[in-house]
């Protein structure tokens, strides 16, 4: 069972790889973007660290919900509205409950990601975080070394950005001189599934 603390400490080692990364996931962003998606997830998972130990929620929903409302609020970029509705609907799906099973978190990450596709407007293959995030839920299964795989699953589906033309976000306005290129949002999308994979192994 995942209580409030494992999902307090999935923050936490996504905000530290985060901060590891950050050059990296702004290098990326300087090349298709405007430079700016490390930097705005170090502010936004700094905003995360100390609003968690401030609030102390003590439910994973709350835990989640909380996160993603502080994304909204301290992200500007698209990644912050998007990064936060994946974390409040998930945190939503979770409802209630002190403990939840992995598989009720597999299938409340797949609400969060159908929330980030709505949002968003974007599709497999449009060269986003949805091209991390969707093989990443599909690799999710009632286990927690289903989560290895879903990290796995993330990497590889950042990977896969490189020869994709983007069809979304800032990116899109390059259109072939997108092409070559990893997706940033997608890579940032890899790190918060192998964070989760890291705290469930
Ligand atoms: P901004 O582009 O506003 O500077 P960031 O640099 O923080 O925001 O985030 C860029 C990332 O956001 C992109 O690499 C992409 O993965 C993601 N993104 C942008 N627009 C969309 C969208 N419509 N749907 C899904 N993801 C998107
Ligand atoms: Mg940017
Ligand atoms: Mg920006």
């Amino acid at each position: 069972m995942l209580d409030a603390d494992f999902f307090r400490r999935w923050l936490a080692a996504a905000a530290a790889a985060v901060n590891r990364e950050a050059d990296r996931l702004t290098e990326l962003d300087s090349a298709i973007g405007d430079a700016d998606h490390g930097s705005n997830l170090q502010r936004g998972f700094a905003a995360v660290t100390a609003v968690m130990e401030k609030e102390a929620p003590q439910t994973p929903g709350a835990v989640l919900t909380l996160a993603g409302r502080q994304l909204i609020s301290t992200v500007g970029g698209a990644s912050g509205p998007l990064y936060g509705t994946l974390l409040r609907r998930t945190g939503k799906a979770l409802g209630d409950d002190a403990e939840v099973t992995p598989a009720q978190l597999a299938d409340a990450l797949r609400a969060g990601v159908a929330a980030v596709a709505q949002l968003g407007g974007a599709k497999a293959g449009d060269k986003t975080m949805i091209d991390a995030l969707d093989p990443a839920v599909e690799a999710l299964g009632d286990s927690t070394a289903s989560f290895t795989a879903a990290g796995e699953a993330a990497e590889q589906g950042a990977l896969a950005t490189v020869p994709m033309q983007a069809r979304k976000g800032r990116a899109s306005y390059l259109g072939e001189r997108s092409i070559g290129h990893q997706d940033p949002g997608a890579t940032s999308s890899a790190l918060l599934i192998a964070a989760l994979a890291e705290v469930a192994g």
